[in-house]
């Protein structure tokens, strides 16, 4: 333990700071250098920027795209795609934002060296679909990343930030955050006179359909710890439909992708008995949700529901038909390459399980579920809107400024804006930066204060896991399970229980109802307690017992939100059993929540949809 005895603390001051550097930290940083020549920028990372967040592997695809160049799609057509998708919920306001800057985000790309697909016919980015355009996307991240590099001061490696610091002079307002070194264990305060929280989504909050055999293997990135959530929401800053969670239908086991299976090689899915399905759900779904399961393209949840339901009655399991595509030499080349561009995983699943999709269909399943705000589903933090766009209750301050005042978002932090993938979470960042850089020039000479008793008292908190272990560890002679302390991979698995059971994960096809939420946010309390008793052997552990803490809070946040909204606005995502219905009268609304760390209460409210775009 000589190690932590020597633990330094350093002290970084900046004028905008970076809470990750993943597709939205380096938008972020990047637009902050560009408006903000003089300011310091600095950019803190738990991983390396060069290969971290959800794009860390690469992808195939550039998922949002409006290619206005070409006049292929506007802006206001994205926000109705993205409104259709989500029953109706989207924040217009700030996905127009993104929609209408999302295309020089792409060209930029193309400048710094990420090399596109283009038509050879017509000479434009080939398309995969309505918004998506086909990369070489291998390097992505690293292209990206080293944008943000040069804009930024410094970029901190390896540093898990695990609370924001507030101002001591004023009362919400952020100055900064701590975090620790994963590495060698160093201790940082970062004052800072703005905050930009980017720390992408969260995964392992419901239990994994892999457990013991395959653990960490999940769709969503296993290191996506709901940190973008936890930070903001214990500093009481409002959170907006995080009872939004995502569901994928997958490829089973390797959670390999379906877009392009089903948008190039127009493969097609079938039953267990090689029966076409979803129209035979057509009537009960529409006795759910009304007409949106007439929409096209058909809501993602409701398409997740006619395969639930198919698989209830005991028709599963469903399979995507790839046998005839793949006779195809060019769409089988591109079935594979599909997948060694960004899910490597799935191929080697298919080799593992003897399933070469040019003889046998593969199997589909639904994945556990996940909460973010880029994807299918807008989970995130409640923010103001652009100035010359949003409706006037919608704005409070600067863009993509959430409730706590210098404290910014963009990617899977920000709720509202779904569909906007890496190119708009990147756009985000570069809006959120750019909003950054003004609240800043208008702060002039004031500046935020960081309390050193808060600074201090952190210190002793972040690192007491090590202390815990260290001492109860004695007590044991051998194993993992002591009376003094939990150790994170406990927790996490405690966690993962209450979720499935209680608030609707996979054990009970996504169902839960009034009952089982009380339960489960009282179980989720008990554990909070035991959240206490984590103990950590080493700096690994540490940042696992932090990583665990951020997913507690960000799922009682789910929980919560759950209970509130007495409907099922998206079945095929979750179930209310006990308001089985869509229920536009009552909650055509968005549900904010607000945590009060005090008294560990939430307060709920309703705020209003509006639709700006015809
Ligand atoms: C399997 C998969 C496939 C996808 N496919 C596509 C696709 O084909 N096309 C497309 O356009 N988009 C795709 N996406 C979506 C895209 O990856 C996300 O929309 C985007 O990465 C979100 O950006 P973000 O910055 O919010 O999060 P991320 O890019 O995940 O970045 C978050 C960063 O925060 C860091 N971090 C987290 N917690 C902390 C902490 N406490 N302290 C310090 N740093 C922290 C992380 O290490 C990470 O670097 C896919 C996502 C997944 C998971």
């Amino acid at each position: 333990m000589g190690l932590f005895t020597r633990r330094k603390t350093v002290f970084v001051d900046s004028d905008i700071l970076v809470i990750g550097g993943g597709m939205a930290g380096c938008g972020a940083t990047y637009e902050s250098r560009y408006w903000g020549r003089d300011l310091k920028i600095v950019c803190v990372e738990k991983a390396n920027i060069e290969r971290s967040g959800a794009v860390a592997q690469g992808l195939y695809a550039i998922n949002c795209y409006m290619g206005m160049q070409w006049n292929e799609n506007q802006p206001e057509d994205h926000v109705r795609y993205a409104r259709n998708d989500l029953m109706g919920l989207v924040r217009e306001d700030l996905g127009y934002d993104i929609a209408r800057h999302v295309d020089s985000t792409v060209h930029k790309f193309e400048e710094w060296g990420l090399p596109m697909m283009r038509d050879p016919k017509t000479g434009r980015y080939q398309r995969e679909g309505k918004w998506q355009i086909m990369i070489h996307g291998e390097s992505y991240k690293p292209i990206v990343a080293e944008a943000a590099r040069k804009a930024a001061n410094k970029v901190y490696n390896r540093i898990m930030v695990t609370h924001l610091l507030m101002d001591r002079t004023k009362s919400n307002r952020v100055a900064g955050a701590v975090g620790f070194n994963v590495r060698n264990g160093d201790f940082y305060v970062f004052r800072s006179k703005a905050v930009i929280v980017s720390a992408g989504g969260a995964s392992h909050i419901f239990k994994p359909r892999a457990v013991g055999e395959g653990m960490g293997r999940t769709w969503y990135a296993p290191w996506s710890s709901a940190s973008a959530y936890a930070l903001p929401i214990f500093v009481g800053a409002k959170m907006m439909q995080m009872e939004n969670r995502i569901v994928l239908t997958r490829f089973k086991d390797g959670y390999g992708p379906v877009g392009a299976y089903f948008l190039h090689l127009k493969t097609y899915t079938e039953n267990a008995y090689g029966e076409e399905y979803e129209s035979k759900w057509r009537d009960h779904t529409k006795e759910l949700v009304g007409d949106y399961v007439d929409r096209h393209p058909v809501p993602t949840c409701l398409r997740n529901h006619a395969l639930l339901e198919e698989v209830k009655a005991g028709r599963g399991p469903i399979r995507m038909v790839t046998k005839e595509a793949f006779q195809d030499p060019h769409k089988e080349t591109v079935g594979w390459e599909n997948f060694l561009g960004m899910t490597i995983g799935q191929a080697v699943v298919w080799a593992s399980q003897n399933i070469d999709p040019k003889h046998t269909n593969p199997e589909l399943t639904t994945s556990e579920p996940y909460v973010m705000g880029s994807h299918a589903t807008c989970s995130g933090a409640w923010a103001s809107g652009p100035a010359d766009y949003a409706p006037s209750e919608y704005q409070w301050g600067y863009n993509r400024m959430m409730t706590v005042d210098g404290l910014f978002g963009a990617g899977d932090t920000i709720g509202g804006t779904a569909h906007k993938f890496s190119s708009g979470s990147f756009t985000e960042g570069r809006i959120a930066g750019k909003a950054a850089v003004n609240y800043v020039n208008d702060l002039g000479s004031e500046q935020p204060e960081v309390s050193e008793q808060e600074y201090e008292d952190l210190e002793r908190a972040i690192y007491q896991p090590l202390e815990t272990y260290r001492v109860g560890r004695n007590e044991i002679v051998a194993g993992t399970v002591s009376p003094s302390y939990i150790l994170p991979i406990n927790g996490l698995q405690r966690l993962e229980k209450i979720m499935d059971e209680y608030v609707g994960g996979i054990g009970s096809f996504y169902t839960t109802n009034e009952p089982l939420l009380t339960r489960g946010i009282e179980l989720l309390g008990m554990l909070k307690e035991d959240l206490a008793y984590l103990g950590a052997e080493d700096l690994h552990q540490l940042q696992r017992a932090w990583e665990l803490q951020h997913r507690v809070l960000a799922s009682e946040a789910v929980a919560q939100h759950t209970l509130f909204r007495t409907e099922t606005r998206w079945p095929g995502y979750y179930y209310r059993a006990d308001h089985p219905k869509l229920d536009d009268k009552d909650w055509h609304c968005f549900t904010l929540s607000r945590y009060d760390r005090d008294s560990g209460k939430w307060e709920m409210e309703k705020a209003p949809v509006y639709h700006i775009v015809d």
